[in-house]
């Protein structure tokens, strides 16, 4: 029997895997694919943090997938051309692969099916990375949902996603084309080495998601709605890299939650919620990643100002929670969700710089970043996207920090220069009194940096701007 490819994407998984289900109940000896095609997403190419990920995720899935003696063939360039000649050295009569919703890759894919469903292979595409395929999902007028709530309503009304299906228990494979080796690709950091901190943080891999999504569900999911929040704490799940990947799937999530916590799981598997419907907007507004949905930000008046870009990205804004996060994401790679909100309200309502140079950093430094949640996330921030927060409000870093990292321990993790300063002024160090900050042996503008900008001024701007653009609206 002629082989079958599997081309794998971000499903970096055997279980729950509707691709790899479906070619291994064909009968087909398999060839498991995956192609490195940077040219197809073009300015969306992953970020280097990212690539980290990919690097030691595929070395899981190959040793995965070994168990079962299937090699996992590698090839990089267009996906068009190796999935030719791919066909072409092997034979193949079959390809099945689980959907993207980037934008690009959407184009793409429709063309590659197009073209060899046209020369008689059989090719089936399925959905392996959402809970509920977005052509299904829609609002009264048959149109996809732009207000979260009424979104997941409809999807609680549903009735939750399919359940998930097991690894496949035997896979057969075909005699393997040659492949690339994933050293070659040149994915994990050269000098300097960047990556210590994400190799500290971090399991990549199918076996590590299933353990943390475990753990979670054993210890966190019943508290979750209380201490997600808490931003030095561990009480929200660190799935998100995972289910970037597709190391596990969210219908996989859904249910041990619902196994494990009932009903009371529902505040988690809300935020499930949010990736969901970020990524059904995507799949609508194509756009969404480098213009606002609400057009009248089109012409805002944004600053040009790199140096205060420079010194948000590099956590020296003077704000201690501002700074703390963006230093764990250059070390980790990661955020928890309160600090990404703080930290990207800081930069478009304190520093009046764009979303899109914002969300083009995250996309580099982060290991989960994912370009529906990203840029779904920071329209939300900048007041300029679907069911946004509202321009004018403006998150304050200081109170922020107050309640959600009262004894500065954030703060002191990621800002050690700040930590020998009393919990009172850990949040606002420019307003201690000077005997307080040299017993810390804290200086300010030496061993630490002034606020670049004064939280009263960005809200002033922000009700400006607001005003501004509602009387654009009446003219
Ligand atoms: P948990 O709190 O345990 O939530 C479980 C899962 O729900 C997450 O893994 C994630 O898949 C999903 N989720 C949670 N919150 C959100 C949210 N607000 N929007 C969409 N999905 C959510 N998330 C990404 O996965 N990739 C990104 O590139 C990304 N960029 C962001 C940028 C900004 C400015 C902000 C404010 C948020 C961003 N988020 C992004 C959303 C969120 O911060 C992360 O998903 C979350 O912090 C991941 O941690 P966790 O897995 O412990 O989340």
């Amino acid at each position: 029997m002629a082989p079958a490819i599997v081309w794998f994407r971000n499903d970096l998984r055997l279980d729950d895997n509707p691709a790899l289900m479906t070619a291994a109940r064909s009968g087909a000896p398999l060839i498991a694919l995956y192609v490195l095609d940077d040219d197809s997403a073009g300015q969306w190419r992953m970020g280097d943090a990212s690539r980290w990920w990919l690097h030691h995720s595929l070395s899981s899935l190959a040793d995965d997938l070994a168990q079962h003696g299937v090699p996992l063939v590698l090839r990089r360039g267009r996906a068009e051309f190796a999935l030719e000649e791919v066909i072409a050295e092997t034979g193949t009569c079959a390809a099945y692969w689980n959907r993207l919703y980037e934008p690009w890759a959407m184009r793409r894919d429709n063309e590659i099916k197009t073209s060899l469903r046209g020369r008689g292979l059989t090719v089936e595409s399925f959905n392996g990375s959402l809970l509920f395929e977005p052509a299904h999902m829609r609002n009264r007028q048959g149109e996809t949902f732009k207000v979260f709530s009424p979104f997941w309503r409809a999807c609680l009304a549903a009735g939750g996603p399919q359940a998930p299906s097991p690894a496949p228990a035997k896979l057969d494979a075909a005699p393997a084309p040659a492949s690339d080796t994933l050293d070659e690709w040149g994915l994990l950091p050269k000098k300097p080495d960047w990556a210590r901190g994400l190799r500290d943080a971090w399991r990549p891999g199918e076996a590590s998601a299933r353990a943390c999504l475990s753990a979670f569900a054993k210890n966190h999911a019943l508290d979750y709605k209380l201490a997600r929040d808490d931003i030095a704490g561990q009480g929200a799940s660190r799935l998100s890299p995972h289910l970037h990947f597709g190391e596990i799937s969210p219908r996989r999530v859904w249910a041990e939650i619902m196994q494990s916590a009932g009903e009371a799981g529902l505040p988690y598997l809300r935020e499930l919620g949010w990736r969901e419907f970020f990524h059904h907007l995507l799949v609508s507004y194509p756009e969404m990643p480098e213009r606002a949905l609400d057009r009248r930000f089109d012409d805002f008046p944004w600053r040009d100002d790199p140096s205060a870009l420079e010194a948000w990205r590099r956590g020296r804004t003077g704000y201690p929670l501002v700074d703390a996060a963006m230093r764990e994401l250059w070390l980790t790679g990661f955020m928890y969700n309160r600090a990404r909100m703080v930290a990207a309200s800081f930069l478009v309502k304190h520093l009046l710089l764009p979303w899109q140079e914002g969300a083009r950093w995250f996309w580099d430094t982060l290991v989960d970043a994912d370009l529906a949640n990203n840029s779904g996330n920071w329209q939300w921030i900048a007041g300029c996207g679907a069911d946004a927060a509202p321009y004018f409000r403006v998150f304050n870093p200081v109170l922020q920090g107050a309640k959600f990292d009262p004894e500065g321990v954030y703060v002191r993790r990621f800002v050690p220069e700040l930590a020998g300063l009393e919990s009172r002024w850990i949040h606002r160090p420019w307003e201690a009194p000077a005997h307080v900050l040299a017993a810390a042996g804290v200086t300010l503008g030496e061993t630490y940096p002034r606020p670049i900008v004064d939280h009263a001024a960005a809200r002033a701007l922000a009700a400006f701007e607001e005003m501004r653009a509602s009387s654009a609206d009446s003219a």
